[in-house]
């Protein structure tokens, strides 16, 4: 053990799910010298998923997380479970993918279907709700992208729909829309449960997980990779690097060309206090899942307990929480007026990963190593899905198999200064959002 290197602590953000969840499993530390077949850093959906993985197929196999199972972005989403990416369509996917692209759709078009059922499976409790998702357009012209997604997914047996503005206010119970796209499979879970639920899954079929580790570095040794952490090593046949928009937040130097691949950027989440029986009898009946066409994003999904969980983004100095609270306070009352007094229980925050084309980076990291970014704010249910994948790839599936379309580390030139910038893109986003599309 190096002196002077302590135990990280754990912080939770004083989210509902942290506030609702029962604990998770008690975890070691990495203390000393490990081996195992295969190792993963981090410990959110897409590790866990992986790991479970590769335990159904029987391979040895240990998590090194920095903090706790679910402490990075798939405890503190909005736990939308959505099929689909935040922006681009399957022709846009295939076009740049070709036919990896092709089973990487297929792959997406079943995510959400594949995260109902590992929970299934496993007996996690997640509150979860098969409920659907729907995207509805915030201007007329915009029916246009709910009609081409439509076309494009039911090419590929999506079971998606296009929404009239009526169907959609019925569903939504608020006249702001114009239509919209509407997938039955998706739907929403309590994000930090099924982390925690995917943990004790994968501890029970033999997954060693070591928590509050942060790995410091990797690197090849005798052919094998090490990962060291403060107070140990482990060293393994493969790896996977499943950080993603957290990368560069315990080791700037882990996978510095991944970390610099994404914006992190923040995105708030608050929770209402419990809406009645009759306001629910007029706000999403139906519990489904939504989130619209704005590039300033508006988004809702109630949990188990009614609760209304939102949010949105600020820029500009002054306290964000309270603002963030004005902000969504307005629009909801603007898009439900029936909702009446508001008032936030729970707010909180995370880092989204942002790629300029909204795409997911995919990489091969040497012999046996694999790693991804940039989920987009929407990869609850891929990263679920990309765990199979990932614990195909360092099973020796080959890639001709695989839905993963791979792609050399890009990171963005002069990530720092645009890092930096990179909020005021929501003043864009305003400016857009306000415009008819042609
Ligand atoms: C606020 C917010 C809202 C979102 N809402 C939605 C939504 O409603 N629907 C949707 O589809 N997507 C949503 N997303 C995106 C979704 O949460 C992510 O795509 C998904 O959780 C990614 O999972 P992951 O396992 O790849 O990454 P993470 O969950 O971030 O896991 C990475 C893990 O790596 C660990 N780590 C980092 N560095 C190290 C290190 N050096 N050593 C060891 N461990 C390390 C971290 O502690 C973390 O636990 C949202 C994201 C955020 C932040």
């Amino acid at each position: 053990m190096k002196k002077g290197m302590n135990t990280p602590t754990v912080r939770w953000p004083d989210s509902l799910w942290a506030a609702v969840t029962p604990g998770g499993p008690d975890l070691p530390e990495l203390v000393g010298c490990r081996e195992a077949d295969v190792i993963v850093i981090g410990g959110g959906f897409t590790g866990l998923s992986t790991a479970l993985h590769l335990r159904e197929a029987g391979v040895d196999v240990a998590v090194v997380e920095a903090m706790e199972p679910g402490w990075g972005a798939s405890g503190r989403n909005n736990g939308q479970v959505i099929p689909t990416l935040s922006r681009p369509d399957p022709d846009d996917i295939v076009t740049k993918h070709g036919a990896a692209g092709e089973r990487f759709v297929a792959l997406l078009r079943d995510s959400a279907a594949t995260l109902f059922d590992v929970a299934r499976r496993y007996e996690v409790a997640a509150e979860q709700e098969q409920t659907g998702w729907v995207q509805p357009v915030h201007s007329p012209g915009r029916i246009r992208i709910a009609e081409r997604r439509v076309r494009q997914w039911s090419k590929f047996g999506a079971p998606v729909e296009l929404l009239s503005r009526d169907q959609v206010r019925d569903m939504l119970g608020s006249d702001a829309w114009f239509g919209g796209f509407w997938n039955r499979s998706g739907g929403h879970i309590n994000p930090l449960a099924l982390s925690r639920g995917l943990a004790r899954a994968a501890l029970e079929k033999g997954t060693r997980i070591f928590a509050r580790s942060p790995a410091l570095r990797f690197e090849r040794r005798n052919n094998r990779w090490v990962v060291s952490t403060a107070k140990g090593e482990i060293n393994g046949r493969a790896l996977v690097v499943a950080t993603n928009a957290y990368s560069g937040e315990f080791s700037k130097s882990l996978v510095s060309d991944i970390a610099r691949e994404v914006m992190p950027v923040l995105s708030w989440q608050m929770a209402t206090q419990p809406l009645s029986d009759n306001v629910r009898k007029t706000i999403i009946p139906g519990r489904q899942a939504m989130s619209d066409t704005h590039g300033e994003l508006y988004f809702a999904r109630y949990d188990a307990r009614h609760r209304l969980v939102t949010g949105g983004a600020v820029i500009g100095p002054g306290n964000k929480a309270e603002r963030i609270k004005a902000r969504v306070t307005e629009r909801l009352q603007r898009l439900w007026p029936q909702i009446g007094e508001v008032s936030f229980d729970y707010v909180w925050n995370g880092y989204v990963g942002m790629t300029t084309d909204f795409l997911p980076r995919i990489h091969r990291l040497g012999p046996d190593a694999y790693g991804w970014t940039g989920c987009n704010g929407r990869a609850v249910a891929l990263s679920i899905a990309l765990g199979s994948e990932l614990s195909k790839a360092v099973r020796g599936v080959p890639e001709s198999d695989l839905a993963l379309p791979f792609t050399a580390p890009l990171p963005i030139p002069a990530h720092g200064l645009l890092r930096r910038l990179a909020p005021m893109m929501l003043l864009v986003y305003r400016r857009r959002d306000a415009r008819e599309i042609g």
